[in-house]
């Protein structure tokens, strides 16, 4: 949180403002009720006024009022005369105005001053409007000056203000009049350049572009017309003409930014009309340029034309902001319109004041306050605007975030069951012998994978996409990377006829650095590809490498096969997200588009690069290049040769492993998971104990030494993590070097990292295989533990218990079997286990007792007990009384219990004797 000012910084505070306040307050007496002490205040700057009269061409003189105009026709030089008065410094000048006229002034008939652009400028037929300044001597007090102007525009014999004065005081004077228009100019150039600066970066950085942007470009155009008009454009500029074309630029270009922006800031409601006045702008503005280049006509003759054009958009502009007002879009451009109907205001005041007082330079001193007024109100609703769009960029990361998350929830949450369902699956596939159950089996096997497959693709997708996604190189055996996949696809190219070959350059590196994990599913991905898109034919593993600088090796690897290609056009694509090709042709196979790129994107963190080359109809190259740092000289030599060795080896082996000295921890809450835990290990005899909390791992590691010791994550309390590190910390732990490994279901972001860096010795993701959970029990049993036996000895006898089972089922159909299985795994034998378990744990004795007692609060407890137990072997009408009677214990409804406990105790009693009877001998 902010830290509140202290006391003494308050006071510090406060004694800047009333400096502040007192500095502004002294500068204003000085400047309104002090003195005037400058040194040159004593020379008088006066509109000279005296004496003036117009020379006609005969030569006889009529007298004329300065400022004022003269009777003349176009082009007539115009002359008019005065006496120069009695009180001239050394420093005196004549100040005059031209308005687009030459004009050369003589003192007693010698020429002292001419002003003209005749011979300079490049374009039109006019000299553009100066000042001239003609210096005085005492010398010439009295004498006569004389004025000729010439102009081929309508200001022929037009004469401003001419002053008199020193050089200084009338350029103060000047300043004093028109310096403010300067300045705002100056301010306006300078406010307009930010605003651009911003929408650019705004549209660089956000890609969003704001309708500010144009406004500014209004107001620079503004600006520039400004300070090129000024009266002091010959002190800023060096060619007057250029600077005064340019303001005739900047009036015709003046309505096209202005109109962009009010279309931008309309949504485009009215762009027809705007496109018509922009057009017609644009239109003028060529050819007024035109007219002036080839010295038709000059702007000065043309700017009316622009000028009505700019007043019609004005019109049409304010029309355009009725019809909002009238169907409630103003509310959209409130702030704007407020902006533009000031400026509009100030636009018109300005005008009004100039035609009152004609005979003056023009000041946009009140239209520059109306563009900074507008710019201002432009500029606080685009900063509303960028601060509305940085909300929502912010909303939409929060919302993105939420969406990983949510992802990874969810794919836990989806994970989850189908590691009970393909576990009990594996169950069905195993003990089934009956045909048709087991192609049912293969079904969900197949179903359950490809959704595991769907599952994990979006995941991995929403690590990368918001950056989660951690490479991390370890030191990996490439021939291990390639007999896996090569083994993982070799089934599947099998069952559809394809041969698979695997080639490899002998001579690469047999230990490299990387991220073996996602090199593995990079390689799965091509060849999954590669066996979905071939119908016919072989598909090509191949392997190679090229060294590099340092330790690194440009390891290639290249899938090739012989199946439906894919198009030119379509290679492009390939790597989008999403993006399936010959969607229609392909219904079929199964996909969801992200495979290859999430190959792309994860090639792209490390540093890699794929290509495609494909001839449609024959087949497809995919080849993957990736740097890898190469860990031993030691050469790889031929796998495929080897693979083949070791699959011949396999063959012969058709054994099995048994471990039954082998003590195994299991920790997972949920019941169910331990069951298929032990289920799946039952055939190797491994001795497991199954606990469902960190708190009783915490407290058997005590107590014995296990060989590996499997560790949920997700689990209320005490979570595995947590457990871990407990385990880790407590000092009677007799498993201080027994490997633990981590159950997850959970694909939660990062987590694999997490594992690992906590210190798991390795983890299996669920839901697994049993040949995936023996893998890793054989891999972390000592040796000496694993027996081997020959497979197939066994199916007589399970043939045999096979015909029990089905007579025990028989026995027991006072109950819904079929429930009782399920829960059960649908293993006869295990659910005989659970019958023979709900004997031994029966309560009736212990109900009896309770009920005389009257003791409500454990008469609930136990048949809250026989409700689920119940339910567990398919008694589910007896489990639902106990379930009536549970309620009625626990509102305490002593009656209802008395009218149906006797019912229910010999309800309960008649059930436990037919199971006795029922399982005797089993
Ligand atoms: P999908 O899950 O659809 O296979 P991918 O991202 O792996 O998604 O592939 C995108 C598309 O590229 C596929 O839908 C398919 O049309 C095409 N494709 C990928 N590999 C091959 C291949 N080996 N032969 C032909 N087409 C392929």
């Amino acid at each position: 949180m902010e830290k509140k000012d202290s006391r003494a910084i308050k006071c510090l505070r406060y004694f800047m403002l009333i400096m502040f306040l007192i500095t502004a307050g002294y500068a204003l007496l000085g400047e309104l009720f002090f003195p005037d002490e400058r040194l040159d205040s004593k020379y008088k700057c006066e509109i000279y006024t005296s004496g003036w009269t117009q020379v006609l061409p005969d030569g006889t003189e009529i007298p004329i009022e300065i400022p004022g105009s003269c009777d003349a026709k176009k082009n007539e030089i115009v002359r008019i005369k005065s006496t120069l008065p009695q009180n001239l410094e050394h420093d005196s000048v004549l100040w005059l105005w031209s308005l687009r006229q030459d004009m050369r002034i003589y003192v007693d008939g010698v020429l002292r001053e001419e002003y003209t652009t005749k011979d300079t400028r490049y374009f039109g037929k006019t000299s553009s409007s100066a000042y001239i300044f003609v210096e005085l001597t005492p010398e010439d007090e009295g004498k006569t000056v004389l004025v000729e102007s010439q102009s081929d525009s309508n200001y022929t014999g037009v004469f401003r203000d001419i002053y008199f004065g020193n050089k200084t005081s009338i350029l103060r004077m000047l300043f004093r009049q028109y310096g403010v228009e300067l300045v705002v100019g100056f301010m306006l150039i300078f406010f307009s350049t930010v605003c651009i600066i911003m929408s650019i970066c705004l549209k660089i950085f956000y890609h969003r572009e704001i309708a500010l942007e144009y406004l500014a470009w209004g107001i620079l155009t503004a600006a520039f017309w400004l300070i090129n008009n000024s009266i002091f454009r010959q002190i800023i500029f060096k060619n007057i003409s250029t600077s005064s074309d340019i303001t005739f630029f900047c009036v015709m270009l003046l309505p096209l930014p202005f109109l962009l922006y009010m279309n931008k800031i309309q949504n485009g409601r009215y762009e027809n009309g705007y496109l018509v006045f922009g057009v017609i702008a644009a239109l003028d503005t060529a050819i007024c340029i035109l007219l002036q280049a080839f010295n038709i006509k000059d702007y000065s003759e043309t700017i009316v034309y622009t000028c009505v054009i700019c007043g019609c958009s004005v019109v049409f502009l304010g029309i355009t902001m009725i019809i909002d007002i009238w169907r409630g879009y103003i509310k959209e451009y409130r702030l704007i319109a407020m902006g533009i109907v000031g400026a509009c205001v100030a636009v018109l005041v300005q005008f009004f004041l100039y035609f009152q007082k004609a005979d003056v330079p023009f000041s946009g001193v009140a239209m520059a306050a109306g563009l900074i007024f507008l710019l201002v109100s432009a500029a606080v609703s685009a900063v509303r605007e960028i601060v509305q769009v940085e909300r929502e960029r912010k909303k939409a990361i929060l919302a993105n975030e939420s969406k990983a998350r949510f992802l990874a929830n969810m794919s836990h949450e989806i994970r989850t069951p189908i590691n009970a369902v393909l576990g009990m699956d594996e169950m069905i596939l195993r003990e089934t012998k009956e045909e048709h159950i087991r192609e049912y089996a293969k079904d969900i096997q197949n179903a359950g994978r490809s959704l595991l497959s769907l599952i994990n693709d979006i995941l991995d997708f929403s690590k990368i996409e918001s950056g989660r996604l951690e490479i991390i190189p370890v030191a990996y055996e490439v021939s291990s990377v390639l007999n896996d996949c090569y083994n993982m696809i070799h089934t599947r190219a099998k069952e559809k006829g394809l041969r698979l070959h695997l080639v490899n350059n002998e001579s690469i590196p047999k230990r490299l650095k990387g991220d073996e994990v996602r090199i593995r599913q990079i390689i799965t991905n091509l060849l999954t590809n590669a066996v979905k898109y071939t119908r016919e034919g072989e598909i090509t593993l191949a392997v190679d490498g090229t060294r590099l600088e340092g330790n690194k090796l440009l390891l290639t690897i290249s899938v090739k096969d012989t199946g439906i290609g894919i198009k030119e056009e379509n290679q492009k694509k390939l790597f989008d997200s999403f993006q399936r090709i010959e969607e229609k042709k392909n219904r079929n196979i199964e996909g969801n588009g992200l495979g290859l790129s999430i190959t792309k994107q994860l090639l792209d963190l490390m540093e890699g690069e794929i290509s495609v080359e494909s001839v449609y109809g024959k087949g497809s190259v995919f080849t993957v290049k990736l740097p890898q740092e190469i860990l031993s000289e030691e050469v790889l030599g031929n796998i495929a040769a080897r693979y083949e060795e070791a699959e011949e080896k396999k063959k012969r082996q058709t054994r099995q492993f048994e471990a039954p000295g082998a003590q195994i921890l299991v920790v997972d809450d949920v019941t169910i998971n331990l069951k298929v835990f032990k289920g799946l290990l039952k055939e190797t005899s491994v001795q497991i104990d199954a606990v469902d909390s960190g708190k009783q791992c915490l407290s058997m590691i005590k107590q014995k030494k296990y060989d590996i010791i499997f560790l949920d994550h997700m689990m209320p309390e005490l979570d595995g993590i947590e457990t871990f590190k407990q385990m880790k910390k407590q000092m009677e732990n007799k498993n201080k070097e027994t490997p633990v490994i981590m159950l997850t279901a959970n694909a939660i972001l990062g987590a694999r990292e997490e594992y690992l860096n906590v210190g798991f010795q390795d983890y299996l993701a669920k839901p697994f295989h049993q040949d995936d959970l023996e893998a890793i029990v054989l891999k972390y049993l000592p040796d000496r533990l694993i027996c081997w036996k020959q497979m197939g000895e066994k199916t007589e006898e399970t043939e045999e218990s096979e015909t029990l089972k089905q007579t025990l089922l028989e026995r027991l159909s006072f109950l819904d079997t079929a429930q009782g299985l399920s829960y059960s795994m649908n293993n006869e034998g295990f659910y005989l286990e659970v019958l023979k378990t709900y004997l031994a744990n029966r309560n009736d004795d212990l109900l009896e007792e309770l009920y005389e007692k009257q003791d409500w609060e454990n008469y609930r407890v136990q048949v809250h007990t026989i409700k689920s137990s119940s339910l567990y072997i398919g008694a589910n009408s007896f489990s639902e009384k106990a379930k009536d009677l549970e309620a009625a214990a626990k509102v305490k409804a002593v009656s209802y219990i008395k009218e149906q406990h006797t019912t229910f105790m010999k309800e309960y009693k008649l059930l436990l004797n037919r199971l006795e009877e029922a399982i005797k001998g089993e």
